[in-house]
């Protein structure tokens, strides 16, 4: 690995430093060895981090000579992004610990992707999750791995948390990226919603954040099997989207896939409206704003 601290200068931004990694390391494989990235760029150290209530933390100096990563002992993929997640709070300077020297970051942290306008502490967290991503998933990788899916399916989200060694959720919010369908993935856990991941085409979805999984969703059905994506199949797309009634509702298809933990995740498929409906569709609101304007 050639890479060193010179390849990365003047990068400040997460985009700007995987950027300059990628150049400096264009035959990166998959997953990506994180902590030999680590060794290479500063950090003398990984040791096991035992501080009740914090998941990573990264002890270091302000000019950033050296640095030592402290992780919680769990799952690999979980510590991967935790390292990587420290890694980026080394890497950009202009982020200030709360304590002179010593980062900690909880797991609401490591979750964080938008932050309070003016909130400089959780604009950090969301910058060193965004280079934990990109890093762990480089884009022209992943583009790759996707390009062998075709239909969204859960079963590929899980090949991709395998192939990238990242948790299954961070996979899936990379998957809702770059899948070219309207989808979105909701992580439920004791039936409620906890987090919702959509493409930029996905409508809103109408179950907020802590609500109920919808009592109709398949999610409820008693024949999931743990660890196993169940079929994709279609549901009412009122539980999930707001479907104006003047209009025909768009098809949607739900799918679940059950972890032994009590949580899920629902993969959602908006369905592509066929260009004949589309086509109907805009001359049945030309007749109805002919009708209501008068002019018939
Ligand atoms: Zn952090």
């Amino acid at each position: 690995m050639p890479i060193n601290r010179k390849d990365l200068a003047d990068a400040g931004s997460p985009e700007a430093l995987v950027k300059r990694i990628l150049k400096a390391e264009p035959n990166l494989p998959v997953p990506v060895p994180i902590q030999e990235l680590c060794a290479r760029l500063g950090i003398l150290r990984i040791e096991e981090l035992d501080t009740d209530g914090f998941e990573g933390g990264l002890v270091t100096d302000a000019k950033r000579s050296e640095g030592t990563i402290l992780a919680k002992r769990g799952g690999e993929p979980r510590r991967r992004f935790t390292i990587a997640h420290e890694l980026g709070h080394f890497l950009m300077a202009h982020h200030v610990p709360d304590q002179p020297g010593r980062f900690l970051c909880k797991s609401s942290d490591l979750l964080r992707l938008t932050a309070k306008v003016g909130d400089e502490r959780q604009l950090r967290e969301v910058e060193a999750n965004r280079f934990a991503t990109l890093v762990l998933m480089p884009p022209h990788l992943l583009r790759e791995a996707m390009a062998a899916f075709r239909e969204p399916d859960l079963q590929h989200v899980l090949a991709l948390a395998r192939d990238f060694a990242v948790g299954k959720e961070a996979a899936a919010r990379a998957y809702v990226q770059y899948h070219p369908e309207r989808i979105a993935i909701v992580v439920a856990g004791n039936g409620r919603v906890q987090r919702c991941y959509r493409s930029l085409s996905f409508p809103t979805i109408v179950c907020g954040v802590g609500s109920p999984v919808p009592t109709r969703s398949r999610y409820h059905s008693s024949s999931h099997r743990p660890n196993t994506a169940s079929d994709i199949a279609p549901c009412s797309p009122d539980l999930w989207i707001d479907v104006r009634r003047d209009l025909r509702a768009p098809g949607l298809s739900e799918q679940v896939y059950l972890q032994q933990n009590g949580f899920a995740m629902i993969l959602l498929r908006l369905e592509p409206v066929p260009e004949e409906s589309a086509e109907e569709r805009r001359l049945e609101e030309g007749w109805r704003h002919r009708f209501h304007s008068g002019r018939r």
